[in-house]
């Protein structure tokens, strides 16, 4: 029986230790809705339990019914029929049926709506969990931010209309915003939205690489109002799967097989407007994103727990030289390595993602809490911009720091397999095709560091650093990590103050080590704090500021070179550009 939320001692401990309680309040809305409904929990206790408990069974299901159906889904993937319908994988379509049944695909929905009205951060962590069984599924499993964004902004006649069965798994949905000559820049997005006399919606044009396109509920990002070009002309609009949504391929692509990537022709498909005009990529796209990457962060994860896992059993059995591999000072410092940051991407995503809960909550207070008292209201519209400018910053570095991670987790554990690891005999090969898209798709590494970057550059890691490491008493034997961490801060410090007196285009070359720097930095505050909780932790926040300190040097070092050669010699050092056969 394999539970990969009892045998992950990080998750449980993080669940421990992350004030949860705290976040059940403010989802509960201070427990009101235990008196309308049933299975609301009454108190932070009864809501902590809760949220235990469905960890546990989700848990199960990722371990005992999802992993081993893996394999053959990466085998045999999804198939495009001819009547344009898409048929899943039998795993996928296995899973998705277990975990509607078990009531696990309306995570964060309000319990009117069928949810389970969970914080952010407990949907993270089942989100990693279904990611180490099956990166794939992931895909289809993580995408109830579709809903989220639907409950967030649409009215209540569509909330109705389509909330339910999106939470009873019946109904899944994509996010369909990417199209040939808008990636990156979604800006330039050009599928139509127009209305007919009578008002109706209607979206017209080609969106290609829409994972899960053949769902039923498909947000569109299209241009509603064609005189503005650029983002202030898109609006939102829900178009329901239909005679008039033409799936035309399905992707061939490396890894994550069992997640359909669909080009869709909108034939003049009707759809309905969610929220209001223009605010489409602005406002409901970048909210949808912003949880979409934390969602990434999670699928990282997943991959790099798995792929470490396999490296680490094999390291202990597999014998060369007469010993186990793992007796290797080559070898062990590789696993360390591979397990540190793992840990490392869990402590980001998970601070990044308590921190939306703490933004979110701050709002849903204002809006929803009957705050009379001036001063109240104040100091919550205070907490709701403090963390909106730190999720800012978190969101796209926790993106950014996991899915490398994994990447990096994926191929170490390669390297340990040795030869082994290249054949399909085991996972890890399929770990890194699946680790490599995580750095591509919600933005790519370089669109999150350019993110990341402004977040930093106003201020962002002082934040963080105020909250966890500055302003408290620490154990005597954490205090030389501590004073590391704060070494490693001022040398940011001085780096981020060099390249912003350098301006912003130098800033951008650089974005990549300031990051890493202020990455560096931020877990290894968390580390810290998590020490305070778990003596094995100690051990590892010394490691990670035993090895990150000195890369944070040469870093400094870098960004306080001046060196603009990238830019001013880039035709030399790049070379013409060749002819390609
Ligand atoms: C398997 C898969 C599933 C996907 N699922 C979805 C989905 O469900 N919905 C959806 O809408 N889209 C989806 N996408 C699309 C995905 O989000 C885009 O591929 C991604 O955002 C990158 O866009 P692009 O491929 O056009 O690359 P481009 O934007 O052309 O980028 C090419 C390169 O240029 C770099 N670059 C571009 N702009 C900048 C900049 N300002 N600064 C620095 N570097 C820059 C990029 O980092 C990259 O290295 C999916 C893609 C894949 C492969």
């Amino acid at each position: 029986m394999a539970n990969f939320y009892t045998d992950n001692e990080d998750i449980s401990f993080l669940f421990d230790h992350m004030n949860v309680a705290r976040l059940a309040g403010i989802v509960e809305e201070d427990f009101r809705f235990a008196k309308e409904c049933d299975f609301a929990p009454a108190d932070a206790k009864e809501a902590v339990d809760n949220y235990r408990q469905i960890l546990a069974s989700l848990g199960e299901i990722a371990g005992d019914r999802i992993a081993p159906t893996a394999e053959e889904t990466d085998k045999v993937g999804n198939v495009l029929n001819a009547d344009g319908s898409v048929t899943y994988a039998p795993g996928i379509a296995l899973a998705i049926k277990l975990l509607g049944q078990a009531d696990l695909m309306g995570f964060t929905l309000p319990y009117r709506f069928g949810g389970i009205n969970c914080p952010q951060l407990v949907y993270t962590m089942s989100n990693e969990m279904i990611s180490r069984a099956d990166a794939s599924l992931m895909n289809i499993y993580g995408l109830q931010g579709i809903a989220e964004t639907i409950n967030a902004f649409a009215s209540e006649e569509i909330k109705q209309q389509y909330l339910p069965p999106m939470a009873s798994g019946k109904w899944t949905g994509a996010m369909v915003l990417t199209e040939p000559d808008a990636g990156s820049d979604l800006q330039s997005v050009k599928v139509q939205a127009y209305q007919d006399d009578k008002g109706n919606w209607f979206v017209r044009g080609v969106k290609r690489f829409i994972t899960n396109g053949c769902g039923e509920v498909l947000l569109v990002l299209a241009r509603s109002e064609p005189e503005i070009t650029d983002g202030r002309g898109l609006s939102v609009i829900l178009v329901e799967r239909g005679p008039k949504v033409k799936i035309r391929r399905l992707e061939n692509k490396l890894g994550i097989h069992g997640s359909p990537t669909c080009e869709i022709f909108f034939d003049n498909a009707p759809g309905l407007l969610v929220g209001e005009r223009q605010r489409g990529l602005i406002t409901y796209v970048m909210s949808l994103m912003n949880g979409a990457r934390i969602g990434i962060a999670a699928q990282a994860l997943g991959i790099g727990e798995a792929a470490y896992r396999v490296a680490r059993d094999y390291a202990h059995s597999r014998r060369q030289f007469d010993t186990e591999i793992e007796n290797f000072p080559a070898v062990r410092e590789l696993l360390i390595d591979m397990n540190v940051d793992v840990q490392a991407a869990r402590a980001l995503t998970y601070y990044a993602t308590f921190c939306v809960d703490l933004e979110t909550g701050a709002l849903k207070q204002l809006e929803f809490g009957n705050v009379t008292d001036k001063d109240q209201a104040k100091a919550l519209k205070q907490t709701s911009r403090t963390y909106k400018r730190l999720n800012g910053m978190l969101t796209p570095m926790a993106k950014y720091y996991a899915s490398e991670m994994s990447m990096r987790v994926s191929n170490g554990s390669m390297a340990v397999l040795g030869g082994s690891g290249y054949m399909k005999d085991y996972p890890v090969e399929r770990y890194l095709r699946d680790s490599r898209i995580t750095t591509i798709y919600e933005g790519t590494s370089q669109l999150q560091v350019v993110a990341a970057v402004r977040g930093v550059s106003s201020g962002g890691v002082d934040g963080v650093m105020n909250e966890v490491l500055l302003n408290r008493d620490w154990p005597a034997d954490l205090q030389p990590t501590v004073d590391k961490v704060k070494e490693g801060y001022a040398l940011l410090t001085e780096a981020m103050a060099f390249a912003k007196e350098k301006g912003m285009e130098y800033t951008d070359l650089y974005g990549r080590k300031i990051v890493d720097m202020a990455i560096a930095t931020i877990v290894g505050a968390l580390f810290c704090d998590q020490a305070t909780g778990k003596e094995s932790k100690k051990a590892v926040a010394a490691r990670w500021m035993a090895v990150k300190l000195p890369e944070m040097r040469m870093n400094k070092e870098l960004v306080c070179s001046g060196d603009r050669s990238a830019i001013t010699d880039f035709a030399t050092l790049a070379g013409p550009v060749p002819v390609l056969e």
